[in-house]
């Protein structure tokens, strides 16, 4: 899009430890330079590799960010982590309704509106992942779903500083299947015209990411597609290797 600064974002999922900071290292290190200057940067280890992944890219134009937040911002909500904890370890995104939260934890739109809100209030960027599932796709529901969901996760005080929206089919996320472009471009359009019919100049601006199996081999592709304001990568973002070079994809 125009005028959007993509953001190439690394979700780690439940993978990490100790072992994994040299990759974080190198994806510190790799996304300096020219490019920095065009394209943003996220990685989102687990809440365990948080701190030290952003005492380990201060000197990086990467930012860290968290996978899930709780809508609250303190309180007995044991094994949780607030908003406000990430921001104090110097986070700076949140992911939030990633559609294995919203399988494992039973997270419904209206949960996840909450914790964006809750992400918001603390000065981070909630990254609002929605998708339609392979029988949503085949019963040709995808858009319906995709404006429900929107509607539904994404908080009134939405923002393009505050609020990315992150495309994830289900049926693409881990399975190595991509959408073809078209149906990319379909979804986009869709997702670009909801949001401008309910935040106006805002909902230009707004990052709508695609994920699911993106890869070295089909970002430049899948980020070429008009309102494809860049990726949420998974499995290849474990690599610093393979991050970085969907990040070269711009
Ligand atoms: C994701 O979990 O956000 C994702 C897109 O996973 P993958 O890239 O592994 O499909």
């Amino acid at each position: 899009t125009p005028d959007v600064r993509p953001l190439v974002a690394g979700n780690w999922k439940m993978n990490g430890t100790r072992a994994s900071l040299d990759q974080i290292k190198a994806i510190a290190a790799g996304v300096q330079g020219d490019l920095a200057d065009k394209v943003d940067s996220l990685l989102c280890p687990p809440a365990t590799l948080l701190y030290v992944a952003t005492a380990l890219s201060t000197d990086s134009p990467l930012e860290i960010g968290a996978q899930d937040c709780h809508q609250n911002a303190s309180g007995a909500h044991t094994g949780d982590i607030s908003a406000e904890m990430i921001a104090d370890c110097y986070g700076t995104y949140v992911i939030v309704g990633h559609s294995e939260r919203r399988t494992d934890h039973a997270e419904t739109d209206h949960l996840v509106r909450a914790k964006a809100e809750a992400a918001i209030q603390a000065d981070l960027t909630a990254v609002v992942c929605i998708g339609e599932t392979a029988d949503e796709r085949k019963s040709g529901q995808t858009l319906d779903i995709l404006k429900r969901q929107l509607a539904g996760s994404v908080p009134d005080d939405a923002t393009p500083e505050r609020i990315v929206i992150a495309y994830e089919p289900v049926w693409a996320i881990g399975t190595g299947v991509t959408p073809t472009t078209a149906d990319v471009a379909e979804a986009h359009a869709f997702l670009r015209a909801e949001l401008v019919k309910r935040f106006g100049e805002g909902g230009k601006l707004m990052r709508i990411l695609y994920g699911g199996s993106v890869k070295p081999s089909n970002a430049k592709e899948l980020m070429g597609v008009a309102n494809v304001d860049g990726a949420l990568v998974g499995g290849a973002s474990l690599k610093a290797e393979d991050f970085l070079a969907i990040y070269r994809a711009y």
